[in-house]
């Protein structure tokens, strides 16, 4: 039986392909990016879109009373920033601030916005597209502060929600993509959106309130924090 999954940043790079699997596989997909009007690609491959801008409340306000009385069964927050400004003599609280926004608060404002849809759904599953670069065991090359610290902010923000929604049953993953040729990975990434959502699908299928909290690769291993 189909699924409701709800994906945040879907109108390009692994949004984009989460949207495109999904479908493809007979899912129900609601597919949320920040102007779904220019979002042509999407449009094409999606029957629902809805506009979603992650760091402003009004708009996840807006798209909760829009999907009022609709369950959810999946949750991805996959929408997200990398920053330019990675060395510390070009950091600043602007650019610190913009990632916090969109990559740790983001995920946090749209689960909390959704979760009486989320609540109702049959599989209860929250998965937050983390990074590996979040790890700080794996921390050897310094600098992307913004990113780095972001991702690292997100991952303890999972742990968190996966303590708290445990009684009701969730699973809550910070899950990494791998390094994908999307925007953000440009040209010289390993691997294809096609390969690592593919790859995410396959982990994010198996999953039970048992993984809740964990931080994982797109195949669903273990990474350090
Ligand atoms: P892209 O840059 O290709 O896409 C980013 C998406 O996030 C776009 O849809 C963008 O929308 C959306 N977005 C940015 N800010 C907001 C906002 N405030 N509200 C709503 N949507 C927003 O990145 P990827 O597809 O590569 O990345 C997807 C996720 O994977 C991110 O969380 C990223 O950090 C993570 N990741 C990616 C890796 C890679 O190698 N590609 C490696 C590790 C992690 P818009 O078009 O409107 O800007």
């Amino acid at each position: 039986m189909a699924n409701t999954w709800f994906i945040t940043g879907a109108n390009r790079g692994l949004g984009l392909e989460f949207v495109r699997q999904l479908t493809a596989r007979g899912e129900t997909v609601i597919a949320a990016c920040r102007d779904p009007e220019s979002a042509g690609e999407l449009k094409k491959i999606s029957p629902r879109t809805l506009a979603l801008t992650v760091t402003d409340e009004a708009s996840c306000a807006a798209c909760a009373r829009l999907l009022h009385g609709t369950a959810i069964d999946v949750l991805v927050n996959n929408a997200g920033v990398s920053s330019t400004t990675n060395t510390l003599a070009a950091v600043t609280l602007e650019s610190m601030l913009d990632a916090f926004g969109v990559n740790s608060v983001g995920p946090l404002l749209v689960t909390k916005a959704l979760l009486p849809n989320l609540r109702a759904g049959k599989l209860k599953r929250i998965v937050t597209i983390s990074s590996q670069l979040g790890s700080i065991a794996n921390n050897s090359g310094g600098s992307t502060y913004a990113y780095r610290a972001s991702k690292a902010a997100v991952n303890q923000i999972n742990r968190s929600l996966s303590h708290e929604l445990k009684p009701e049953g969730f699973t809550c993953i910070a899950m990494h993509p791998g390094w994908v040729k999307t925007d953000m990975g440009g040209p010289n990434a390993p691997l294809t959106p096609p390969q690592s959502v593919a790859s995410m699908l396959g982990a994010i299928d198996k999953f039970t309130a048992a993984d809740s909290g964990r931080f994982v690769n797109n195949d669903g291993t273990d990474l350090p924090w």
